[in-house]
C-alpha cells in the first residue's frame, strides 16, 4: 500500500495510491485529522479506516504533494554512521565530531531532528547564509513505526515497523562542528524532506534496495541498505530499550557514502541545486535549494 499526504482545492487530504500509480482515493477523515496525514491512519487502524467514494478520487497531477507526515508528533530519530564508507569519507574529510575516527561504531549512534524542519517533496529546502556556508545532503530510507513498543527485541522489531518512506537528513556542516551536539546542525527549518509518500512494509526488501542521491545532474550516492552495519530490528532495539517507539515514530536509518563533506574539496550545496533522492519501491524525493528569502 502506498500513501500519500497532499493538499487540494485548499483542503489537506491523506490518500492511497492506485495500482497503476495515477490516482489517489482519500481516507474518509475530517479535515482536522486528514491534515496529520499518515499519523491519523495509523491512529484510526488503517484497516478499520474507509476510503471516500470514488466521485472524491483525484490523480497525482492535481494534487501538491506534502511530507507522508507533516508534522510527526516528536522528533525524527536519526542514525549516525551506519555505513561504513560514510564513517571513512567523514573521518577522512576531518568532520568527525563523535570520536569514532574511522572504525565502525559499537553501538549506534543516536540523534534527532525536530519534527517542525520536516517539509515535502518539491518543496525547497533553504539555504540561510547568515547562519551555514556548509549545507550538506544525507540520503536515507525512514522507517515508519506502526505498533507501539519499549524493551522490542530485535526477532520482534518488523511487527512494529509499518512501512517506509525517504529522508534527506539535510546537514549544516559547520554548526554541527562548532556547537559539537547535532541539534543545530540537523534542525533548522527545512531540513528534513520526507516523502514523496509512504510505503507498507511488504513493499520494500530491507536486506537489498538500492538508495540514490543526485545532486543536479550528478550521481553523488549510490548505496544499498545491505550495507548498514546496524540493521533495522538491531536500531529499534536499542530505541526501544528504555524509549517506548509510538506509532507515527521515524528513524531515519542513516546514510551511505558520497556527501558533499566527503569529496575533496567538498561540494556543499548551493543556491539553484537540485537533490534527488531515489529508492525504487518508494519513489523520488526531489527539492531544490533556494537562498533564504531576505
Ligand atoms: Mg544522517
Amino acid at each position: 500500500m502506498r500513501i500519500v499526504t497532499y493538499r487540494v482545492d485548499g483542503e489537506v487530504e491523506v490518500g492511497v495510491v492506485s495500482q497503476d500509480g495515477l490516482a489517489i482515493t482519500p481516507f474518509d477523515l475530517p479535515s482536522d485529522r486528514a491534515a496529520q496525514g499518515l499519523l491519523a491512519v495509523l491512529d484510526a487502524g488503517q484497516a478499520a479506516l474507509p476510503l471516500r467514494n470514488t466521485e472524491h478520487t483525484r490523480t497525482l497531477r492535481e494534487v501538491e504533494l506534502l511530507a507522508p507526515i507533516p508534522r510527526p508528533r516528536r522528533n525524527v530519530l536519526c542514525i549516525g554512521k551506519n555505513y561504513y564508507a560514510h564513517v571513512q569519507e567523514i573521518a577522512r574529510a576531518g568532520f568527525d565530531t563523535t570520536g569514532v575516527g574511522d572504525s565502525a561504531p559499537e553501538a549506534p549512534i543516536v540523534f534527532s531532528k525536530l519534527p517542525e524542519c520536516v517539509i515535502g517533496s518539491e518543496q525547497p529546502i533553504l539555504l540561510d547564509a547568515s547562519v551555514t556556508q556548509e549545507l550538506d545532503y544525507e540520503a536515507e530510507l525512514g522507517v515508519i513505526i506502526g505498533r507501539a513498543g519499549r524493551h522490542i527485541s530485535a526477532a520482534d522489531a518488523m511487527a512494529h515497523v509499518w512501512g517506509y518512506t525517504i529522508i534527506n537528513d539535510v546537514t549544516a556542516r559547520d554548526l554541527q562542528r562548532r556547537h559539537r551536539q547535532w541539534l543545530l546542525g540537523k534542525s533548522q527549518d527545512g531540513f528534513c524532506p520526507m516523502g514523496p509518500c509512504a510505503i507498507s512494509a511488504e513493499e520494500l526488501d530491507l536486506e537489498n534496495t538500492s538508495i540514490r542521491c543526485w545532486v543536479n545532474e550528478e550521481l553523488r550516492q549510490d548505496g544499498n541498505t545491505e550495507l548498514m552495519m546496524f540493521k533495522v530490528p538491531a536500531l529499534i532495539e536499542a530505541i526501544s530499550a528504555g524509549i517506548t517507539l509510538l506509532p507515527g515514530d521515524v528513524i531515519a536509518t542513516g546514510t551511505p557514502a558520497g556527501v558533499g563533506a566527503g569529496f575533496d574539496p567538498p561540494k556543499f550545496l548551493r543556491a539553484g541545486d537540485r537533490v534527488r533522492i531515489e529508492i525504487p519501491p518508494i519513489g523520488i524525493l526531489q527539492n531544490r535549494v533556494q537562498d533564504y528569502p531576505a
